[in-house]
């Protein structure tokens, strides 16, 4: 007998936490998988699906970091994604040819994974609720697991997929306990690193993606003011800088400001990375500590 107050919902084969880029492609190869028709439940906080932190940005300057023919969904179909982006740009675009090659703005892969959601839910015999809450605890049974939602009750599940992603590190950054209250951001904060003011001389604590993000918006709005980018690998995605970047050039900045403090040992080569030439040692070991500092000069 179930209680008038029960707010459970029905159990299900498949319990799928977090609807962001990894929770639907989990969600994708199920529904494609299915042969009967599986119950799977998807729980995400979010209004919208696939929208976790790289492909929430509405900002266009914020690309893929990988071309658009390999960022398929799918294994047995590799070109699938070229396809979708082939098929939504605008006549006149680039040909096939160089959109394969091209860095696609990040919010369109949220578009494309929506949109092939759809497709296979409607092919599949299995079903897909997706249910608008957070997942707050999780017990373990013999024969699955039940989920405790903050708003719906309880779940439960014969499976279970974690797919709730990285949650960003809450500033002041580790390793610069001295920044002034108010004068830092996180550089996954898009609308703060937009409103910063185009005078401004700032520094990037981190040579990474994230990095490369923070430029092309610095960029898109016409920055003047010098950019400062702090590396502990003296590495950096520079073909990824904004081929708007005018002038781009690396320097070994001397001195015992706060670089020291982020000089630590060298870190595995990361792939598509290049050791900035002012730097690199003798036979490409890692540079002194006191040379650990890049500035990066950027005119847009
Ligand atoms: C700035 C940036 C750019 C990136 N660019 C790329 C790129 O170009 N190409 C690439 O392949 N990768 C990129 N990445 C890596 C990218 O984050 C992953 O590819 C992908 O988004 C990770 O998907 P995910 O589902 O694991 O996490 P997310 O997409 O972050 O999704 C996690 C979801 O889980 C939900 N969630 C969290 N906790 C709970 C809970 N308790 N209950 C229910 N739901 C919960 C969240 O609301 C969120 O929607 C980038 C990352 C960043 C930070």
């Amino acid at each position: 007998m179930t209680d008038a107050t029960d707010t459970s919902l029905p159990p299900c084969d498949l319990a799928i936490i977090g609807g962001g880029a990894g929770g639907v492609l989990a969600a994708l190869q199920a529904l494609r998988r299915a042969t009967t028709p599986l119950r799977i439940v998807m729980i995400e906080p979010r209004d919208v699906l696939a929208q976790g932190v790289a492909y929430a940005t509405t900002y266009g300057e914020h690309v893929l970091n990988v071309p658009a023919g390999r960022m398929s969904a799918f294994d047995d179909r590799p070109a699938d994604f070229l396809d979708y982006v082939v098929a939504t740009t605008p006549p006149g675009g680039p040909d096939r040819e160089t959109l394969a090659h091209a860095f696609i703005e990040r919010r369109r892969y949220g578009d494309y994974l929506r949109t092939r959601l759809q497709e296979v839910i409607a092919a599949s015999p299995a079903s897909l609720q997706v249910v608008h809450d957070t997942v707050a605890e999780l017990d373990a049974r013999d024969d699955g697991t039940t989920l405790h939602l903050v708003e719906h009750g309880t779940l439960d599940a014969r499976g279970v997929v974690l797919a709730v992603g990285n949650t960003p590190k809450p500033l002041p950054a580790r390793g610069a306990p001295h920044l002034p209250e108010g004068r830092s951001l996180a550089a996954w904060d898009f609308d703060a690193v937009k409103a910063i003011p185009a005078d401004a001389e700032l520094c990037i604590i981190g040579s990474g993606l994230s990095m490369v993000d923070t430029v092309l918006s610095l960029a898109d709005n016409s920055h003047a003011g010098t950019i400062h980018v702090l590396s502990r690998h003296a590495l950096a995605a520079v073909a990824a800088l904004p081929w708007r970047c005018r002038d781009v050039r690396s320097r070994a900045v001397a001195g015992d400001g706060p670089a020291r403090a982020h000089a630590l040992p060298a870190q595995r080569r990361p792939a598509g990375g290049r050791r900035w030439p002012a730097l690199a040692g003798r036979d490409g070991a890692h540079p002194p500590a006191r040379a650990d500092t890049v500035a990066v000069d950027v005119a847009a």
